[in-house]
């Protein structure tokens, strides 16, 4: 019955019921589930080159679908970025990026503006089931809160863990420094959880997180196999302070963050698990991502970008390119991806996948990366990067070329900021460690970068600031 209500909701177009053969299911409209962690770092996965971090199910879903190596955020902390995610569009154009407060706290409150539309809200209202799990931050107050923005369902952290600090324990950042497997008693961390719009814990349990989360997001899917659905599940973690259930703790050499990227790692392959047991792998695009590169004022405590330079917070590579693996088997075909992506390009994709309207009546940032992923172009439609921090263009990418307005280091270390009157010119397929400043030698290509960031900025209408309020 339910099947019937989808298939009259979509329309002719994917109307395909049960019985109708192999060939007919794979006409239904695809399920899509996000997995979005926090603070992720480019190097921090086995199948991007982690010498010490296991992540065998990860490296699994690569082999089987895309490792995207050239895939990136909208904006290089949390709540700017999660934005760009869900709505397509770069943060400054919907007041959620500031220079005074770089994303919300539990004391803000602005949110994510009502008239911005969701992935969640274009799906649900053509017949998708919806379910937010995890951190949300794009606003706790109830106007702001998942179900106000497209998902049937929120239960999770609404804010980084960090947040709802007690005075009184030991300073986090020095017992890091001091102990690769050092984690601080929860009620050092007084955040809730919360169910649809109702706290239901507080502390929340930070130890279990990473598994009630994988719980839900499996039950979810094993409740909804009769119809089209998306799934958000953005991980609380690796994002300090660092916890893991009992059975992953002290597993790995890496110290507790490769605890706690195993452990998301192991919830990846119960997820994907799930999808194949119910018979809807085939029918399912799973995309695994980052919201932003490592916090690396936390020692192992934070993660690693790899090769790329500086990490959360900046808008060099380190603080904007992620960790990105897409999976759909039987649709898209495996392989390294070189191509240029961003989450941004995420609603676009979905949308046309799912055979439904992309909104007009505003500027959407994103891509339609459909025909790429599934091999009917080898060429990415997107060929841009910009890279805003705060309120400002710091850079800006065109094709391999990559040029910096405005240099600053990430989230609480690294270089002060810095205005180039000369941009400073990288080749990032090169030069992905941004080593070599080649702009003396391309003064032509600067000027293109130039006039393509002014142009940009033309696009952009000053709208009301929900970070600040
Ligand atoms: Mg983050």
């Amino acid at each position: 019955m339910t099947r019937l209500l989808t298939c009259l909701a979509f329309g002719l177009m994917f109307c395909n019921l049960p019985g109708d053969g192999q060939a007919a299911e794979k006409s239904t409209p695809p399920n899509f589930v996000v997995i979005f962690c926090d603070d992720l770092g480019y190097g921090d996965l086995g199948c991007f080159g982690h010498p010490s971090i296991s992540t065998p199910q990860l490296d699994e879903m690569a082999d089987e679908g895309q490792r995207w190596t050239q895939f990136y955020v909208g904006a290089s902390v949390c709540t700017p970025s999660r934005a760009a995610l869900l709505t397509g569009r770069l943060p400054i154009r919907n007041g959620m990026m500031s220079a005074r407060r770089r994303v919300l706290f539990p004391d803000s409150k602005g949110g994510l503006p009502a008239h911005e539309l969701t992935i969640a809200e274009l799906l649900k209202k053509n017949g998708y089931a919806t379910a937010a799990i995890g951190k949300w931050h794009l606003g706790h107050r109830s106007e702001f809160l998942p179900t106000e923005h497209g998902f049937d369902s929120y239960w999770g952290i609404p804010y980084s863990n960090d947040m709802d600090r007690e005075k009184g324990f030991p300073n986090y950042r020095q017992k890091a420094a001091e102990d690769p497997h050092y984690f601080s008693p929860i009620e050092q961390y007084q955040v809730p959880i919360i169910h649809n719009k109702e706290v239901v814990e507080k502390p929340a349990n930070q130890h279990t997180i990473t598994k009630r989360y994988t719980e839900k997001a499996v039950e979810f899917i094993k409740g909804n196999r009769e119809q089209p659905f998306f799934l958000y599940l953005a991980h609380n973690l690796p994002h300090i302070p660092l916890y893991a259930s009992d059975s992953f703790l002290e597993t790995s050499p890496r110290g507790i963050y490769g605890d706690v990227v195993t452990e998301i790692d192991h919830g990846v392959g119960q997820i994907l698990d799930t999808l194949k047991e119910t018979g809807l792998a085939e029918n399912t695009l799973v995309v695994f991502t980052s919201d932003n590169g490592p916090w690396l004022l936390f020692d192992t405590h934070g993660g690693s970008a790899g090769l790329l330079r500086e990490g959360k917070g900046a808008t060099f590579e380190g603080g904007m390119r992620v960790p990105t693996v897409m999976w759909w088997p039987g649709t898209i075909e495996p392989k390294v991806q070189t191509e240029l992506g961003t989450t941004m390009d995420l609603l676009p994709t979905f949308c046309s996948l799912a055979g439904v309207g992309i909104p007009e009546d505003r500027v959407l940032d994103g891509h339609d990366l459909s025909s790429l992923l599934k091999g009917e172009t080898t060429e990415s439609p997107r060929q841009d990067v910009f890279y805003w921090r705060s309120e400002q263009l710091y850079a800006v990418r065109s094709g391999p070329w990559k040029a910096h307005f405005i240099t600053e280091g990430c989230y609480g270390i690294g270089p002060k900021k810095k205005v180039h009157e000369s941009p400073e010119l990288y080749q990032v397929e090169q030069d992905p460690s941004e080593k070599y400043n080649v702009a003396a030698r391309h003064p032509d290509i600067v000027k293109r970068l130039v006039d393509l960031a002014e142009k940009h900025k033309a696009s952009i209408e000053p709208v009301e600031n929900q970070l600040t309020k």
